[in-house]
């Protein structure tokens, strides 16, 4: 039997970080497996979906290794609408559904506040399909529904404590548990890999294969992704886009090595591990069972260690976006003639090894291709103390006297300038740092000027000693 395995998201938002968690751990899975990836974009919430979340997706999964053309798919769940009223309507000619008529009114006026789900009044009332009707499944009064999961067991459920669920709603349209089990049956799904938060719905779905004649694929239901509160992460309160980890420069290798270790780890505890040994080593019995904290602190690290990690020319070509712009990455502040590749490429291994995520590298380097700096005030208010237009002073004239334009010279130039003031290195740094970059902390300032060069080094002290004036 082939594995075959499906991502199913919701095209009703940004794409969630738990999603590309569950469509990595799929992908992997049916790679082991010699399976296929399925994917299905469940869009039949008309109210909510909207192509350009499709899009997202679809872009999403392409970034972090998921490439169109190389899965199954994408199909579109709202083209299926016929085959689940079709399976609705098999459900309760064979008996396995009936039609209902009561509001939550009537319910809770028989039952009390208090009594969650339905009471089955209608069960055995015999109505008639009709308008506002739903059609509710008929489950099992004995029994049990045992789910086989591969990250949790045998998770067990009493079918008396299951309510007579909807499966169509009082206009005839199949509700998303059953338009899911219809799609996963019709696209022979064998193992459902999704989040925990599904697991209830669970037990439902499994008595529907049941009802519906078919085998119930094998589950496997991973763990919610907790924010440092232990809250499940929500796109109302935390950052949990794909693409705004995209934008901010995540490295697309960082993000999905950082995404896998949500409730597993390779062998020898490694955590930063070529991606090949995580395809050969993850397994879903493996995996934590419990809520999985989505560390934002730890991926931050975890993406400086791959950014330090690669070839100096890749990481020039991984700035490129923050350098330029694109449509979904704002536009540096200088203007594109204004960037000089050569100046970027010279500085470019200093700034590799400070930074953690891509777009950090525009602030190190803005002061090479602006024409005046951008001060920072707060850092000028904390360098230009009293002493610092005397030591400006003396640098411009020393740097005015260096034959050799390079970062030995000026720094050894500049040491000497403090010296005689009775100021360590570090000390005398700082005013002229803040007067030619516009910060206080940055790229290794000598190295810096010697890129800068000269002439615009010295118009930039110069143009400061005059603000001191
Ligand atoms: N469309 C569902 C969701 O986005 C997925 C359901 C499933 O994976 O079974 O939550």
């Amino acid at each position: 039997m082939t594995v075959r395995v499906r991502f199913a998201p919701s095209p009703t938002g940004m794409f969630h970080v738990g999603g590309a968690r569950s469509a990595l751990q799929n992908w992997i899975f049916a790679k082991q497996q010699g399976g296929v990836f399925v994917l299905r974009i469940e869009d039949t919430d008309a109210a909510r979906n909207k192509p350009e979340w499709t899009e997202g997706i679809l872009s999403a999964l392409d970034w972090i290794g998921i490439a169109r053309g190389s899965y199954e798919g994408p199909y579109f769940q709202s083209s299926y609408a016929g085959e689940h009223r079709a399976a609705a309507q098999r459900l309760y000619e064979g008996g396995r559904a009936y039609y209902c008529d009561c509001t939550r009114e009537d319910v809770q006026a028989r039952t009390g506040p208090q009594q969650r789900g339905y009471d089955g009044f209608c069960r055995d009332r015999g109505l008639e399909p009709g308008e506002g009707r739903a059609l509710r499944f008929r489950t099992p009064d004995e029994g049990e529904t045992v789910v086989v999961d591969l990250v949790r067991g045998e998770p067990t459920f009493e079918n008396k404590l299951i309510e007579d669920f909807v499966i169509a709603r009082g206009d005839g349209s199949p509700v998303f548990l059953l338009a899911n089990v219809v799609d996963d049956m019709s696209m022979g799904i064998t193992h459902v890999i999704r989040a925990e938060e599904h697991l209830p719905n669970t037990p439902k779905q499994q008595l529907l294969w049941d009802a519906l004649g078919v085998k119930p694929p094998i589950w496997a239901h991973v763990p919610v992704v907790v924010n440092e509160k232990r809250q499940k992460l929500s796109k109302r309160r935390d950052k949990v886009a794909l693409e705004a980890y995209r934008d901010e420069g995540y490295l697309a290798d960082a993000m999905r090595n950082y995404l896998m270790l949500l409730g597993w780890a390779p062998s020898g505890d490694r955590e930063i591990v070529p991606w090949s040994v995580i395809e050969e080593e993850f397994r879903l019995d493996e995996v934590n069972p419990s809520p999985a904290f989505f560390d934002e602190k730890k991926l931050r690290a975890f993406n400086g260690d791959y950014i330090r990690a690669l070839p100096v020319e890749e990481f020039v070509a991984a700035c490129r976006p923050w350098l330029t712009g694109t449509e979904t990455i704002a536009p540096p502040p200088w203007q594109p003639d204004e960037f000089d590749p050569a100046a970027f490429a010279a500085v470019a291994p200093l700034a590799q090894t400070r930074i953690a995520v891509l777009s950090e590298i525009v602030p190190n380097v803005d002061f090479l291709f602006l024409a005046d700096p951008l001060i920072d005030e707060a850092a000028w208010a904390k360098a230009m103390k009293e002493g610092a237009a005397d030591l400006l002073d003396a640098a411009i004239v020393a740097f005015e006297a260096l034959e050799s334009w390079d970062a030995e010279s000026l720094k050894a130039t500049l040491e000497a300038v403090g010296a005689e003031r009775g100021l360590k290195l570090g000390k005398a740094q700082a005013p002229v740092r803040v007067a030619v970059t516009g910060r206080t902390v940055g790229l290794p300032l000598f190295e810096s000027l010697e890129v800068l060069g000269r002439d615009r080094t010295l118009t930039r002290l110069r143009a400061a000693r005059v603000r001191l004036v």
